[in-house]
């Protein structure tokens, strides 16, 4: 039915390890974005409906533009409740690693998860994983790991269990890591699927407003100064923004209101790629990336910034002052003009 298939014989051991399971815990990268949550949630519900005793933890919160998610309520965040989140991860027989190809994204909950005796079964989109389980369905070719759940579900004879809610979530996975379908898009299945969910009853159009009409005045007014003062360094087909500690202090900053900002320089033609640099506490510079076409910011921010990602969205960090993030920055550029077409 999909062009995507996976092989049968890994989706029937992971039915096979549910089967033999009963407490089974779920979890995703930190600072989740709608596709860690998305999976999560939905993968949730349907273990619930199997009669499971599944739990999500994350490490961080959900950001406030999430908060709608059917099931987000539920979830266990090490931030808020740190004991139980290891309670939970050492009682459980099974582990599914949603969205992430790498243990140290887990961030706080590294440890716990690598030393757990439970089973892993990681379900990821990323390129390169280096992550451990005994069932590791790795697909950087699908643009969502909602979509790819969805396909293992469908092969699962899952998807019959879908509601309204879990269809849901597993939607605004497929529109937040495709920016509503307007990249990494192309690919029918997603369309197939949209098909599927809307059948179950969700209300797309809403579901994209739940997501996008939550900014704060904070977000507004920090993203027009970020922009204001963006730098676009044109020989090398880059733009670079940055936001200090300081002036995150004076916007009343908070948590997910600079989401989407790295992206918008990449809608001047003449720019290939962007960098975000936000100064989140004293020699702690969150590196952000994005780029068009063939050129890959993933390369850079492994090659310099302890980071990875995507093709054409990656991060990573700086461990420094922000002004030190930005010469080294504008030193390692001109390395890369070689990749501009
Ligand atoms: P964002 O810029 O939205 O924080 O991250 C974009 C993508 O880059 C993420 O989906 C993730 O794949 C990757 N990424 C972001 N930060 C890091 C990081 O610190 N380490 C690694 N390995 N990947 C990151
Ligand atoms: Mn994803």
């Amino acid at each position: 039915r999909f062009l995507t298939e996976l092989d049968p014989a890994v989706v029937d051991r992971v039915k096979q390890f549910v089967l033999a399971t009963r407490n089974i815990v779920i979890t995703c990268h930190v600072s989740p974005d709608g596709d860690a949550l998305g999976s999560s949630c939905a993968l949730w519900f349907i273990l619930k409906a199997l009669g499971k005793n599944a739990t999500v933890v994350t490490a961080d919160c959900a950001p406030r533009s999430l908060q709608f998610l059917p099931g987000v309520r539920e979830i266990v965040a090490a931030t808020r409740n740190g004991d139980r989140v290891h309670d939970l991860i050492a009682d459980a027989d099974l582990i599914f690693c949603l969205d992430f190809n790498d243990i140290t994204r887990v961030d706080r909950l590294s440890d716990a998860i690598s030393k757990s005796p439970a089973k892993k079964v990681v379900i990821d989109h990323h390129l390169d994983p280096r992550i451990e389980g005994e069932i590791v369905i790795s697909r950087p070719e699908i643009s969502s790991t909602s979509a790819l759940l969805y396909i293992f579900m469908w092969q699962a004879g899952w998807t019959r269990h879908l509601t309204r809610n879990s269809a849901a979530c597993i939607y605004t996975g497929m529109m937040t890591d495709t920016g509503n379908f307007s990249y990494n898009s192309n690919d029918p299945d997603l369309y197939l699927i949209i098909h599927d969910l809307m059948r179950k009853g969700i209300d797309k159009d809403n579901l994209y407003k739940l997501v996008m009409n939550t900014s704060s005045e904070s977000r507004i007014r920090i993203m027009g100064f970020a922009q204001y003062r963006m730098q676009i360094l044109q020989p090398h087909r880059a733009a670079v923004i940055m936001l200090s500690e300081d002036e995150l202090k004076e916007f009343g900053y908070s948590k997910g209101d600079t989401e989407g900002l790295v992206n918008i320089p990449l809608s001047m033609p003449e720019v290939t790629y962007s960098v975000f640099l936000r100064e989140d506490a004293k020699n702690c510079v969150k590196v952000s990336m994005r780029s068009k076409g063939e050129f890959s910011v993933s390369r850079i921010c492994e090659e310099h910034f302890g980071g990875g990602g995507h093709t054409n969205a990656a991060g990573g960090e700086f461990n420094g002052p922000l002004d030190k993030a930005l010469q080294k920055l504008l030193e390692i550029i001109p390395t890369y003009d070689k990749y501009l077409q």
